[in-house]
C-alpha cells in the first residue's frame, strides 16, 4: 500500500542510439505518500530513464507502474491526463527546459490553462502569483523572457512551473548539478520548503551523495539499470554493504573523519547495449568470483534493507 507501489520495470525501451536496449531491468520498488526516495548511481546508470517512465515520458514495454493503487503503465493518453498533472517534472537543465520565446507569466499558465480549462483569468493569475511567490518570485517577472533570468532563477520559474497544477509527485532530475555551487543549496531549500508546505513526494535522481543524505528519506544505489541496493538514508550512508555502493560513498569527504580509504573503481560504466552476464557489476568488483560472472543476484531483504549481491548473500563480505 505504498504511493507509488508494485513499480517494477524489467526492460525500459528508450530510444538511445537507435538502438531499444534495457535501459532500466528487473527494477522494482515502492515510494511512500510525503517522502523524498533518491535514486543515485554514476551517469548512464538508468536513473533519469527510471524518472522519466514513472511519469509517463517514456513507455515501458515490460513491467508495471502503480500510482496509489491503480496501475498506470497502460493507460491511453486521455486516461493519462489525469495522472500528468498529479506527477511533475523538474528537469536538470533550466536553460534548456524553458521555452525562450515565452514570457513567465505564459510559461507558469500554460500547464494550468491545459489542464485546468474551466480556471477564470482572475483564478489563473492568482494561481500565478502564489507560486512565483512560493519560489521566491514576484509578479515582476511575469513579463520577462527568460534569458532575463539566472540559472538559479530560471530554476526557481521551472519549479513554479511543476507547482502550478498542484502536483502530488515530483521527480526532480538533478535540479541542482547544472547550477553555481553558491546557489545550490538555495534551490535544495525551496524544493525542501516547497516540500512542507504542500506534502509533496518526490523522487530525486541525483549524483550529489551529500545532498542526497541531507534531503533524502530512502536511497535506491543503481547500476547499469539494476537495483544493487536500496535502504533508508541514515542505514545505507553509515553501513553500505554492496561493493558499489561501497565504493561510490567511499569517495565522499565526511567532516571529521580523516579520509580512509577510497575504494577505486576500476573500468568504465559498461554499455548498456551489451550489459554484462550475472551481476552487471563483476568487471568492476573486486570481491567477483565464477558465480557472480554466471548468476544474477537476487534483490534480498538482509539487514535492515534491500540488497542484490551474491557475496553479502553469502556472508564473504
Ligand atoms: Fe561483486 Fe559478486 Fe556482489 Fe556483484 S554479486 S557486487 S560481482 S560480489
Ligand atoms: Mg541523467
Amino acid at each position: 500500500g505504498g504511493f507509488l507501489d508494485k513499480l517494477s520495470f524489467e526492460k525500459g525501451k528508450p530510444y538511445l542510439n537507435k538502438t531499444y536496449v534495457k535501459a532500466v531491468n528487473n527494477v522494482s520498488f515502492d515510494i511512500n505518500t510525503g517522502e523524498t526516495f533518491s535514486v543515485v548511481g554514476e551517469s548512464g546508470c538508468g536513473k533519469s530513464t527510471l524518472g522519466r517512465s514513472i511519469i509517463g515520458l517514456y513507455k515501458i514495454n515490460q513491467g508495471e507502474i502503480y500510482y496509489s493503487g491503480k496501475r498506470i503503465d497502460n493507460l491511453s493518453e486521455k486516461q493519462m491526463l489525469d495522472y500528468r498533472k498529479k506527477m511533475q517534472m523538474v528537469f536538470q537543465d533550466p536553460y534548456a527546459s524553458l521555452n525562450p520565446r515565452k514570457n513567465v507569466k505564459s510559461i507558469l499558465t500554460a500547464p494550468l490553462k491545459f489542464h485546468f480549462p474551466d480556471l477564470s483569468a482572475a483564478e489563473i493569475n492568482d494561481k500565478a502569483s502564489e507560486v512565483l511567490e512560493l519560489v521566491g518570485g514576484d509578479t515582476a517577472w511575469f513579463k520577462r523572457l527568460p534569458h532575463e533570468f539566472s540559472g538559479g532563477q530560471r530554476q526557481r520559474i521551472s519549479i513554479a512551473r511543476a507547482l502550478i497544477v498542484d502536483p502530488e509527485f515530483i521527480v526532480a532530475d538533478e535540479p541542482i548539478s547544472a547550477l553555481d555551487v553558491s546557489i545550490q543549496a538555495q534551490i535544495i531549500n525551496l524544493l525542501i520548503e516547497a516540500q512542507n508546505k504542500r506534502g509533496l513526494t518526490y523522487l530525486f535522481v541525483a549524483h550529489d551523495l551529500s545532498v542526497v543524505e541531507h534531503i533524502s528519506d530512502k536511497v535506491m544505489v543503481m547500476y547499469l539499470g539494476t537495483i544493487c541496493e536500496l535502504a533508508d538514508t541514515k542505514t545505507l550512508f553509515s553501513d553500505p554493504r554492496h561493493p558499489y555502493t561501497k565504493a561510490l560513498f567511499s569517495a565522499i569527504p565526511k567532516l571529521g573523519i580523516p579520509s580512509t580509504k577510497h575504494i577505486p573503481l576500476k573500468g568504465e560504466v559498461p554499455t548498456p547495449i551489451n550489459l554484462p552476464s550475472g551481476c552487471v557489476f563483476h568487471g568492476r568488483c573486486r570481491y567477483a568470483n565464477v558465480r557472480c560472472k554466471n548468476e544474477v543476484p537476487a534483490l534480498i531483504e538482509k539487514d535492515g534493507r534491500k540488497i542484490a549481491c551474491h557475496g553479502v548473500e553469502e556472508g564473504r563480505i
